[in-house]
């Protein structure tokens, strides 16, 4: 029987917690079907005491391919290395995170080995009896989960939102083996030279593995008001959203976008301000563990779905929590 595998993200700051999540997902389908669980890890000089972590967080196998032109995601260089690897040792099962790698990855791969793929799954199991995979999601904007399976085709690909697992406890005394894939001329992509890199307006828009999102909708009326969202989100140590009336008006970019078509978000708390709750960005936020709502509007669909509602007026409602933050700091 053919492998699990899970495609493994890496930065200068070490392997990413969500990969590590990701381990815990794979492990348990490679239990249930009786395989063994590898982990893909693409990049440059990637240190092997994060290539053991995989191994110490569930994997039996690490492929690594580790070259300068992996340094920074193009999706063609890493599916030059990704296509050939899976054609030769044939997955039966290849998820990955739903981030931006894995969002855009994904689907470029699985056109090129003719696989079904799965985008933003919340769940995964193994169905007795076929041992087909069982991928479900939020489906026709959040309101119906969906279990897709992919019988005909292999591999089952699939991408998982982030946060939807609790990452699996670490285990040192775990032994695994290490494959250096030998580097190839094939892996360079002839269209795409990366220069560099730099971060939208100065603001760190990972907001899929935030823990804390503050997002921000048209009830702050204009851009200047929205500071008021990036100071909350500051304080609490959360990172920015937007809804896409927004997005749209230039307060936010649109990596910032939360719902249908933005960004999938599943953190701790999740502080919606002056968002109305639209259909497209409550698909968004469905797998948020606390929501809490400020919003004047009492009937506002946010509140059906929030744990906790500020019913007022925002522009009051925020400096108020700033002023009890600051006062909990001293
Ligand atoms: P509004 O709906 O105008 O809500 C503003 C809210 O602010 C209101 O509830 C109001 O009561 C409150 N408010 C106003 N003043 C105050 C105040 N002083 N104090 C407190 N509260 C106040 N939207 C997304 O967000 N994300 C998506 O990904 C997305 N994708 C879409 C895809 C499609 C195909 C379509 C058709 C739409 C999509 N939308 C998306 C748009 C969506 O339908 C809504 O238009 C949008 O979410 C509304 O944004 P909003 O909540 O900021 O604005």
């Amino acid at each position: 029987m053919a492998d699990v595998w899970t495609l493994s993200e890496y930065s200068e700051h070490g392997m990413k917690d969500v990969s590590l999540e990701l381990l815990g997902r794979g492990r348990a389908l490679a239990d249930s079907l009786g395989v063994s669980l590898a982990a893909v890890v693409l990049g440059h000089g990637i240190e092997e005491s994060a290539l053991q972590s995989l191994i110490e967080h569930g994997a039996d196998v690490v492929y690594v391919a580790d070259d300068p032109c992996l340094a920074d995601f193009t999706c063609e260089s890493y599916a030059n290395v990704l296509v050939p690897l899976i054609k030769e040792h044939k997955p039966q099962v290849m998820i990955a995170a739903a981030t931006t790698t894995g969002r855009t990855l994904m689907p470029y791969v699985a056109v090129q080995v003719h696989a079904g793929l799965t985008a933003d799954c919340t769940e995964l199991a193994i169905e007795p009896g076929t041992g087909n995979l069982l991928q479900t999601r939020p489906a026709i904007g959040g309101n119906i989960m969906a279990t897709i399976k992919s019988p005909d085709h292999r591999p089952q690909m699939a991408t998982i939102r982030p946060r939807s697992t609790k990452k699996p406890m670490r285990d040192g005394s775990r032994v695994g083996t290490i494959v250096h894939i030998p580097p190839s001329p094939s892996w360079k992509n002839a269209c795409v030279e990366v220069l560099g890199l730099r971060s939208l307006e100065g603001q760190n828009a990972s907001i899929e593995e935030a823990e804390i999102v503050v997002s921000g909708g048209k009830g702050l009326k204009k851009r200047d008001n929205f500071t008021l969202v990036e100071d909350l989100a500051k304080a609490l140590g959360g990172e920015v959203g937007a809804s896409r009336d927004a997005v749209d008006r230039g307060w936010a970019a649109y990596p910032h976008q939360v719902g249908l078509s933005g960004k999938t978000v599943s953190p701790r708390l999740y502080v919606a301000v002056g968002i109305s709750g639209a259909i497209q960005h409550l698909a968004g936020i469905k797998t948020a563990k606390c929501i809490v709502a400020i919003n004047h509007d009492e009937h506002a669909n946010i509140l059906d779905l929030a744990d906790f509602a500020l019913v007022g007026d925002l522009f009051t409602i925020l400096p108020e929590i700033q002023k009890r933050l600051e006062a909990r700091r001293q």
